[in-house]
């Protein structure tokens, strides 16, 4: 039975532990706070009080963590993962952090004799819950071959994406794409709202039409029926955002548009949709840009 440590029991590290453990691998969980664990550990995971404790021993280690700053305290943090790990186990970073964080962290791992892979999903809570994420691996296609069975365990696809770096990138790239179509989809239904246009016409067609990805096509149901259960918390987006523009600036591209949508989750944070679902991107927009700016004064 292969042993692996989980570090990171939020909306999506949970899944993933869960369906590690539905199918038969050994595993040890940490959070930072502890109560998400119970759910886990009743299923039968083992709780570790600290990443080290968790990760000594296990084969592989896989974080799930919200950014680039957490990704640090998990791996390299007082009681860090990375020193414990025994040499030529594999590390996978599967959070949404920069590429110059994963090319710290893979450094840091090689001069300890641990294998680092960048491993970030596509797919949200219900294909982490369900074992079908589709993972952006970075990395050598041999050690990706040995982390294969615990990665098939979490998703339905995996994906070599390239050298160290590849799969982080990959995943700014695409969540650039979701975020600055979110941004818009809040923008237009606010202006169909507000305009008196028929609601209901108007998702017709924004979804069925050309602009509707499978990304408009979910969130213009939440946004409509105001559906903020969270799958995806707005503090995330305008991270990821802010991580793409970062990219893309390394590039040489100025992204006016990654800085605008990331403003756009940024005003849902602020107006007190932290805990609700991206879509809550939407409801300043409700009250109009003029309101937000009379309340920011
Ligand atoms: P989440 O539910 O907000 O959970 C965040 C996790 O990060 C929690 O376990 C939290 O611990 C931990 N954390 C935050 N700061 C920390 C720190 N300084 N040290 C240690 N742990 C820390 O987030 P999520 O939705 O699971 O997302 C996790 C990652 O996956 C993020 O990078 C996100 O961008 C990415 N992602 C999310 C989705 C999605 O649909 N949700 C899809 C693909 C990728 P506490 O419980 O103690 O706060």
């Amino acid at each position: 039975m292969m042993k692996v440590a989980v570090l990171g029991l939020g909306t999506m590290g949970a899944g993933m532990a869960g369906q590690l453990l539905d199918k038969g691998f050994a595993v040890t969980v940490w959070n930072r706070s502890a109560g998400k664990a119970q759910n886990l550990v009743d299923r039968g995971a083992k709780l570790a009080a600290t990443p080290a404790d968790a990760a000594s021993g296990a084969e592989i280690v896989v974080a799930m963590v919200a950014d680039d700053r957490a990704s640090h305290d998990a791996w390299l943090g007082p009681n860090g993962a990375l020193a414990a790990m025994d040499r030529g186990a594999i590390a996978i970073e599967s959070s949404t952090v920069t590429v110059d964080w994963i090319k710290t962290l893979a450094a840091r791992a090689g001069s300890l004799g641990v294998e680092l892979l960048d491993g970030p999903v596509s797919g949200s809570k219900l294909q982490a819950n369900s074992g079908n994420l589709r993972f952006l691996v970075g990395g050598a296609p041999s050690i990706v071959e040995r982390a294969r069975p615990a990665l098939e365990a979490m998703g339905s696809e995996i994906l070599s994406c390239g050298p160290t770096g590849s799969g982080a990138l990959l995943k700014l790239i695409n969540n650039y794409m979701c975020g600055v179509q979110i941004a818009s989809l809040a923008e237009s239904l606010a202006l169909a709202e507000r305009s008196g246009l028929d609601i209901d016409i108007t998702a017709r067609v924004l979804t069925e039409g050309a602009p509707g990805s499978p990304m408009v096509k979910t969130l213009a149901r939440r946004m409509i029926d105001r559906d903020y259960a969270p799958n995806f918390v707005p503090a995330l987006m305008a991270k990821d955002l802010r991580y793409a523009a970062g990219a893309l600036a390394g590039h040489g591209i100025v992204s006016a548009l990654a800085n605008a949508a990331g403003e756009r989750f940024l005003k849902a944070v602020n107006a007190g949709y932290a805990e609700a679902d991206m879509a809550s991107v939407v409801e300043p927009l409700r009250l109009g840009d003029a309101h937000g700016a009379k309340n920011a004064e």
